[in-house]
């Protein structure tokens, strides 16, 4: 299934974080609104069905990973482990994931039933065939972007073919597209202000596993935030301790306000003043405790992970010699 999703501000819009460069000619020239009409239907009595669950790149959000390790029951690291390759998120310096196709380049959540977690799939998957980008015209940048969607169209789906007509609107209220889109926004706007820098912005490699594992491993942000040095740097209210201790969505929430603070500068969190102060005082290097506790983790989880796809490897080879 080719995806879609949002853009960042460009004088016509490029495609999206989500969706595979390969058919920019797929894409319909038309911008559509909320309230234009789609004229589609996928559902399982279409011939091409499934068709489009292969040679796909779904990026995962750290929503979609949340959602889909609830009916998993797996904690983070072994959904990684198990579902997801590391990818740099399109036109950034932002590493992530995507899920990881089998050897026939179809997903792993794919029978010929259909989708095996169809309540919980990803939101690129719950947007195709249509995409959502934001437009600034030309000389115009500090204005609001205008947002749009626009039609995937691929010669082998046959959903277009249906009757069936819709808005847009319509369509994303069917596809559960207004929830993720609000789990995702604070995420997004990261990744799209980090793509508005263009690839010749570089952030350091630690900065890089930081986002890594805030975005992909909430358990071990946990960890991070708890057990390591963070709240003696971070001045964090009791109320949100309380809170993202045990509420994922809360803590999902939280590191993205700890992301945009440490990627952008911005002051979503307060370092602490005697922080800031021993900081000027010592003249430290940018490198603070909580950023070296962070990294042994993220090591750490990089060797975990290493060493379970050696061992996925090693029992596919078994099985099938045996
Ligand atoms: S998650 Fe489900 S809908 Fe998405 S590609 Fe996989 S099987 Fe298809
Ligand atoms: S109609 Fe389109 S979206 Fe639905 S299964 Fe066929 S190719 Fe996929």
């Amino acid at each position: 299934m080719s995806k879609s999703q949002q853009t960042p501000q460009s004088p016509s819009f490029d495609k999206s974080l989500f969706a595979s460069d390969n058919n920019p000619s797929n894409i319909m020239p038309a911008k559509l609104t909320a309230d234009s009409i789609l004229k589609f239907r996928c559902h399982p009595g279409v011939s091409c069905f499934t068709n489009c669950c292969g040679n796909i790149n779904i990026i995962l959000t750290p929503y979609d990973i949340l959602r889909l390790r609830r009916p998993l029951n797996l904690s983070a690291e072994e959904f990684l482990l198990r579902f997801t390759t590391p990818v740099y998120l399109e036109k950034t310096d932002l590493p992530g994931v995507k899920i990881h196709l089998d050897e026939n380049g179809r997903c792993p959540f794919v029978t010929e039933e259909g989708c095996t977690i169809y309540p919980y799939r990803p939101t690129t998957c719950r947007y195709y065939p249509v995409g959502m980008s934001y437009f600034h015209a030309a000389g115009n940048e500090g204005s609001p972007a205008e947002e749009f969607y626009f039609l995937v169209k691929e010669p082998y789906c046959k959903g277009h073919e249906e009757p069936k007509e819709q808005t847009v609107r319509e369509w994303r209220v069917e596809q559960g597209i207004d929830e993720s889109d609000e789990m995702n926004r604070e995420w997004m706007e990261i990744v799209m202000r980090r793509k508005s820098f263009g690839l010749q912005a570089t952030l350091s490699e630690l900065a890089q596993k930081m986002f890594f594992m805030a975005s992909t491993d909430l358990d071990k942000f946990r960890d991070f935030v708890f057990s390591s040095s963070f709240l003696d740097t971070y001045d964090i209210d009791a109320e949100t301790l309380a809170k993202i201790k045990t509420d994922d969505i809360a803590l999902m929430k939280f590191s993205c306000k700890y992301l945009a603070s440490s990627i952008f500068g911005t002051k979503d969190l307060t370092i602490k003043e005697e922080k800031v102060k021993a900081r000027v005082e010592q003249n430290k290097s940018t490198q603070g405790e909580a950023e070296k506790q962070a990294m042994e983790t993220y090591e750490e989880l990089r060797r975990d992970r290493d060493l379970l796809k050696q061992q996925i490897e090693g029992q596919k080879k078994t099985d099938k010699k045996s």
